[in-house]
């Protein structure tokens, strides 16, 4: 199964005479299970609607307009939007559109496209150049989305998914979680794409949440405070945030701040679940509108 869209992938290719662009992350994906595994994972159905991110053939788009109400597919690249717009002619719950997703409004497209449908979910299988804006940019705009199922680089989705106190929890790790519920879904060997990539892939499905797991006073504080506490990896926290933090603060009472929450300024910024973080920066922001007022 998977050699009958490898051939169909570079007979396209062939007749269209395309080479494809390392530089748009061009890597497309031949494996009929996998494919089937990620449109499982978005848990579509027939009122559902479907971004899809970097359509490349069409491999993926195929099985997602089997099983969804519409699919709007975004392709950068203009080469591929006529064979795009060939191959899905005569399917009328497809649309192609080109356009580059880092500088897209999905908000309006989501208004203007899928008034008609009850649910509205992410499928892709991502350019890595793109991975980890794209992904911020999904999440931080706070779509009314019911899930992110992407296929992006191995360790970029080991650092979604790390628990506090591994090597890979980061801020990234903050990030995701904060907006949405991770999952692994199947990790995918480099041989299923055409061309084979330098590193493994893997399937992820953040399952958005619909209000934020923890209070947090002020958003955009706390994830400085948290870019802060792993700005300087090998350092204690006190003396990442000291030297990182966004506003002036004297490093004796930002350790009192930081042992009055119960945490101990000697760990590493990676033993602090989501919990701790709201907590730390809800308190420094007390202390930096303190200091905001008392200045000129
Ligand atoms: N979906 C196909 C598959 O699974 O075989 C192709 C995936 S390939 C990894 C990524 C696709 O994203 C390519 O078709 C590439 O041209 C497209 N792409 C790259 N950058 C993009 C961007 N900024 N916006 C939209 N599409 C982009």
């Amino acid at each position: 199964m998977s050699f009958g869209i490898s051939s169909k992938t570079r007979k396209l290719l062939k007749q269209h005479n395309i080479v494809l662009k390392k530089s748009l992350g061009q890597n497309f994906l031949t494996d009929a299970h996998v494919l089937q595994q990620i449109i499982d994972a978005a848990d579509l159905d027939e009122q559902a609607g479907v971004i899809e991110i970097g359509p490349g053939l069409g491999a993926l788009t195929e099985g997602l307009a089997k099983s969804a109400k519409k699919v709007v597919a975004i392709e950068l690249d203009n080469r591929l939007i006529p064979i795009l717009q060939d191959l899905f002619q005569d399917q009328s719950n497809v649309e192609i559109v080109h356009a580059d997703a880092l500088k897209l409004d999905f908000a309006q497209l989501i208004s203007d496209k899928f008034s008609s449908c009850s649910k509205v979910h992410v499928v892709a299988n991502l350019p890595y150049y793109v991975t980890s804006p794209i992904l911020v940019k999904l999440l931080e705009s706070k779509l009314s989305l019911s899930n992110i199922v992407v296929m992006i680089q191995k360790e970029v989705a080991e650092r979604i998914l790390a628990s506090p106190g591994s090597k890979t929890y980061g801020s990234l790790s903050v990030f995701a979680q904060y907006f949405s519920e991770p999952s692994k879904v199947v990790q995918v060997p480099a041989h299923v794409f055409v061309p084979r990539p330098q590193v493994d892939s893997m399937v992820i499905r953040l399952s958005m949440l619909p209000q934020s797991p923890v209070p947090v006073d002020d958003e955009a504080f706390f994830f400085q405070v948290v870019r802060a506490s792993f700005a300087k990896r090998r350092k204690t926290l006190l003396n990442s945030l000291s030297s990182s933090l966004p506003f002036p603060i004297e490093k004796t009472q930002l350790e009192e701040l930081i042992r009055s929450i119960g945490i101990d300024p000697s760990c590493r910024g990676e033993m602090l679940s989501i919990e701790s973080f709201a907590q730390l920066s809800n308190v420094l922001l007390q202390v930096k509108n303190g200091v905001t007022t008392k200045q000129p």
